[in-house]
């Protein structure tokens, strides 16, 4: 049975690049009918808070990435860890290594002296025949994994291809320090060991650790998962994506007015594609998705296509799922009681023009208070001559039944009658009731409006 997992720090919210890993992992898990783990790596205790935890949890929750196991905490898992080191030692994959500090600075100090790459000498290394140095009585020893000497650790990464590494390249890693806490890399193994994860999906940023993750699973017994490894993603400069290119919190996002739908189909296809496919929603992702259609080279930001997609979703998304999202911004500015005029009927004239929901709320709130009136407009639409153009219109619709055909109807006539172009009436008429010179047709919005509120605020102008 599949199994993936992702196995975030908790050092910070969750970003982009973490969304893109635990999306791939928890599609891939859906695809196969398989279960997706959720595992936070929490064993840096000087950089990992409780806040970036619930920050994480909360963005895996708004984006609707739900676990099957887990959440599991690694700083729980203590107990397992050294269980394992200790069967490591009994077993003889792993041994006590007794090196000072001092020594290992003098080793790495006379490598780098003669060109070489710093790297423990096994000196502590049990070997047959070999004599080890006495044990020192001060100092406590820290435990090393035995690595393979010779051969290759090889694997075919589901993304980047066959990768080996020579084993000679690889020292004897540390998995328990002096004061017996195990070590990041032999924490993984144990964990994608004992919670049978079948793929590792993760940022390549961690290859380097792969062959030295294969080989302690090797000496465990262990089945060793296929691995993915991402490719970073860029900003839309070609620069490595960080906090100078916005946003790089997805819950950021949510506040800076996307959809989840936007913003999981836009990760979706960030670095994977099927064909020319841009829009989908998840439950298609999941019957496509693949590792084979995941493009090895880096995968560019690129907020225009975010937009594009998040002016989709408004466009289309259920009337009452935009309603809820819009709610909260509106009240952030002020508005809290949208009856009147009902706001399904205003999302529905406005969502077509906008690919922003706080924006959507601004361009709306004007429906429910009164708009502030931009004097670049009123300078630009109304003359001395508009006043008059006004007063035909308001005898014209006094007795109105106030649908937007009849507005319609009015506003024609009046323009037919004083033979000048529409806009002459219809933008001052958009100044005085919506504070600007731009909205969808006019008629309609006065009629949502409502007569009351529309002569009251054309009154206040003229
Ligand atoms: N905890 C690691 C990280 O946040 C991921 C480890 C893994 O996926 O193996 O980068």
């Amino acid at each position: 049975v599949v199994k993936t997992r992702f196995a975030p720090s908790p050092t910070g919210y969750l970003h982009i690049g973490g969304a893109r890993t635990a999306l791939f992992s928890w599609a891939y898990a859906k695809r196969h009918g398989g279960k997706f783990i959720l595992r936070i790596e929490d064993t840096d205790v000087a950089r990992s808070t409780p806040e970036a935890v619930q920050a994480i949890v909360d963005g895996m929750a708004w984006l609707q990435l739900d676990h099957d196991e887990g959440p599991f905490y690694q700083m729980q898992r203590m107990e397992t860890y050294k269980k394992v080191i200790q069967k490591m030692l009994d077993d003889g994959h792993a041994y006590y290594c007794y090196c000072s500090k001092e020594e290992l600075d003098a080793l790495r100090e006379a490598q780098m002296q003669q060109g070489l790459k710093p790297r423990y000498d096994g000196r502590w290394r049990p070997e047959p025949g070999k004599e080890l140095p006495a044990v020192p009585v001060d100092i406590p020893p820290v435990v090393r994994f035995k690595n393979p000497t010779a051969g290759l650790v090889a694997w075919d990464d589901m993304v980047k291809g066959r990768i080996e590494i020579a084993n000679a390249e690889l020292d004897d890693l540390i998995i328990a320090r002096a004061d017996g806490t195990p070590t990041y890399n032999f924490c993984v193994v144990v964990d994608d060991w004992e919670m049978g994860v079948t793929q590792v999906i993760r940022g390549d940023d961690h290859v380097n650790n792969t062959p030295r993750q294969i080989n302690m699973l090797q000496a465990l017994g262990a089945q060793v998962p296929q691995y993915a490894h991402l490719s970073m993603i860029l900003g839309d400069d070609g620069q490595k994506l960080s906090k100078r290119h916005g946003a790089v919190s997805v819950m950021q996002y949510h506040e800076d007015g996307y959809l989840r739908e936007a913003v999981l189909n836009y990760l979706a296809r960030l670095g994977w594609s099927h064909g020319d496919d841009e829009v989908f929603s998840m439950d298609q992702f999941c019957a496509w998705f693949d590792l084979d259609h995941i493009t090895p080279s880096a995968a560019q930001f690129n907020t225009e296509k975010l937009n594009w997609l998040n002016a989709h979703y408004i466009k289309t998304l259920p009337l009452a799922q935009i309603a809820d999202e819009v709610r909260p911004r509106l009240a952030a500015l002020g508005v809290v009681d949208t009856q009147v005029p009902d706001l399904f009927a205003v999302l529905n004239l406005y969502r077509e023009r906008s690919n922003n929901l706080n924006q959507l709320a601004k361009d709306i709130a004007f429906f429910y208070q009164m708009p502030a009136i931009n004097a670049a407009d009123v300078e630009k639409h109304i003359q001395p001559e508009t006043a008059d153009t006004i007063e035909s219109f308001l005898a014209k619709v006094q007795d109105s039944s106030w649908t937007a055909d009849s507005l319609h109807d009015a506003l024609n006539q009046v323009v037919t009658e004083q033979q000048i172009k529409f806009p002459k009436l219809a933008m001052p008429l958009r100044v005085a009731l919506i504070g600007i010179a731009q909205s969808p047709s006019i008629d309609q919005v006065m009629s949502l409006l409502g007569k009351e509120v529309c002569i009251e605020r054309i009154r206040a102008l003229f």
